[in-house]
């Protein structure tokens, strides 16, 4: 078959007026069909529960996005039952049949892109452009791993063996059983679809946990891969309580792997409970946690400081800071610190709080405990920096908070050590270029860091020695590109599985040699 190289999909321009009349009409379309329940997918088996997770805006408190069943033990039991059976016939679809559903996926939802962002502009609170950016990356990952199947399964390409005679030697990747995968709701599509499209291409079976906070979103990229006649079985939609659902598969004798994104605390329970062998369990659980970040920028006096500047206000407060990437930190050189502190200030300050489906610049935090804990950040800040933009909640009927801006704090401070996950920046002053990135890299996470510099020598040295999985030189640590930028981090920040690269499929398959007597 001709299949075309990988090439991103386009972010759409939002400043045309007919692109931005566009996502408003997909907006209305899907306000009209909010509140919905939706059911388990357990094999061809829809089912509702009376347990429900509801999801609401958090933009907007009182609209429902939808109400979702909730499995419990015995419903996940049910699904890993369903899900090992369907996966003795899907490991032996051929890997190009396997690629081909996700083909015509990536097609579909290239179609209806405006209604999956609108989705997610309700649900997650992301502007016009971040929920687009999430769709854009959703098909990039399912028509990158589409063709990374492929690849894989061309081995005699990709890793000719060494040929001795009288024999044939064939090395095959194969898949690895039934897996769990369980996103995280700050990337609701791109990180659900590309962790699920992975497994399901590499020839495994799923058990797709979504986030409570956007199952919505997860449930209509499930309807899609159904629409395009993916075998029932192969992805089973289970949202539920992660201690409850989540605690049961991590622990279940036939889990074979669990790939997860999401926060510290639970990649490493996940990771811990996993480690347990379980009666009748006959290998050792596959783990992939991609966890937490404690980002920032180091900015030192040969720089072009507009740029970093607003480098660090792009890093710092897109998706109001809740990307594991975010920028939540920077470090500037003396002799530069206040002229760059006072811009990335006035930035902060311009920036609008509103309602997302108005396209506002800011908006929402996804959820009480989220908004709770930030402000309790911010109260922790004001005792330990200068508090400069921000400093406390915002106007609306959501979960809004003021792009917070704060200077002078200590590299050691709780602020600049421990992941917030909203719209809190830390500013911290070095004597140096070299003190800065030292203050960089004091921190048990290594997700993204960004050197602003024009001297070529220190940038050399900053490639060498700042120490995370996604490294930038003069431009901000956010946005990775499937295929141009493979996102992993080091230390707690987790396996650096490098989504969107070519590491990735092995983490969900096997290698298989055989070897043949002439
Ligand atoms: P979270 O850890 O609270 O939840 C992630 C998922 O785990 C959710 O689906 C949740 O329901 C589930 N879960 C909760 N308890 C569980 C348990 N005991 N067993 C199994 N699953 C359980 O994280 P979150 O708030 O959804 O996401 C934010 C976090 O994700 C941040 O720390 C962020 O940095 C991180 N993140 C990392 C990356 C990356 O690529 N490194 C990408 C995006 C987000």
């Amino acid at each position: 078959t001709n299949v075309t190289p990988f090439v991103n999909e386009p972010f759409t321009d939002f400043s045309k007026e007919e692109n931005k009349k566009a996502m408003e009409a997909a907006i209305a379309k899907v306000k009209a069909e909010l509140g919905r329940v939706y059911p388990l997918h357990i094999g061809s088996k829809k089912v509702m529960t009376e347990a429900q997770i509801v999801s609401i805006n958090p933009g907007d408190k009182d609209e429902v996005i939808g109400r979702v069943s909730k499995a419990d033990q015995a419903l996940a039991e049910e699904a890993m039952q369903v899900a090992l059976q369907a996966f003795e016939s899907w490991k032996r679809v051929p890997a190009a049949e396997r690629a081909d559903y996700l083909f015509k996926a990536a097609e579909l939802m290239r179609q209806r892109k405006h209604e999956f962002s609108a989705l997610m502009i309700l649900e997650s609170g992301k502007n016009y452009a971040e929920a687009d950016a999430d769709t854009a990356e959703a098909i990039d990952f399912i028509e990158f791993y589409a063709r990374e199947m492929l690849r894989l399964s061309r081995t005699n390409e990709t890793q000719p063996l060494t040929k001795i005679a009288g024999e044939t030697n064939n090395l095959t990747y194969i898949p690895l059983g039934v897996g769990v995968v369980i996103p995280p709701w700050n990337f609701p599509l791109a990180i659900c679809v590309g962790m699920t499209t992975a497994a399901v291409v590499s020839g495994n079976t799923v058990l797709l946990k979504p986030a409570s906070t956007t199952p919505v979103i997860a449930h209509k990229f499930v309807a899609l891969m159904e629409e395009v006649g993916l075998p029932a079985g192969v992805i089973n939609y289970i949202p539920g309580s992660g201690a409850e659902v989540g605690d049961y598969l991590t622990t279940h004798p036939k889990t074979r792997f669990v790939s997860f994104t999401g926060s510290k605390e639970i990649g490493l329970r996940i990771n811990r409970l996993a480690g347990e062998t379980a009666l009748g369990q006959i290998w050792i659980k596959r783990i992939v946690a991609e966890m937490g970040g404690k980002d920032g920028i180091v900015v030192d006096e040969t720089a072009d400081l507009q740029a970093a500047a607003q480098a660090i206000v792009a890093s710092a407060f897109g998706f109001q800071g809740q990307k594991c990437s975010a920028g939540s930190r920077a470090f500037i050189v003396e002799s530069v610190y206040d002229e760059v502190v006072e811009k990335v200030a006035e930035l902060t300050k311009a920036l609008q709080v509103g309602l997302p489906e108005t396209n506002a610049p800011v908006g929402p935090v996804i959820d009480q405990g989220s908004y709770d804990k930030i402000l309790n950040y911010i109260e922790i800040g004001k005792t330990e920096g200068k508090l400069l933009a921000g400093g406390g909640k915002a106007e609306g009927n959501g979960y809004y908070i003021e792009p917070t801006v704060f200077a002078d704090v200590d590299g050691k401070a709780r602020i600049m050590q421990e992941e917030i996950f909203g719209p809190v920046l830390a500013i911290g002053k070095a004597k140096d270029w070299k003190e800065a990135i030292a203050l960089y890299n004091d921190t048990e996470f290594g997700l993204t860091g960004a050197f602003f510099s024009s001297d070529e020598e220190r940038i050399e040295e900053a490639l060498e020695t700042m120490h995370c999985g996604n490294l930038y030189i003069n431009r901000k640590c956010t946005g990775a590109l499937v295929g141009v930028h493979p996102f992993g981090g080091f230390n707690m920040s987790g396996t650096d599985s490098k989504a969107g690269g070519y590491d990735y499929l092995l983490l969900f398959t096997q290698a298989k040699l055989t070897s043949r007597k002439n």
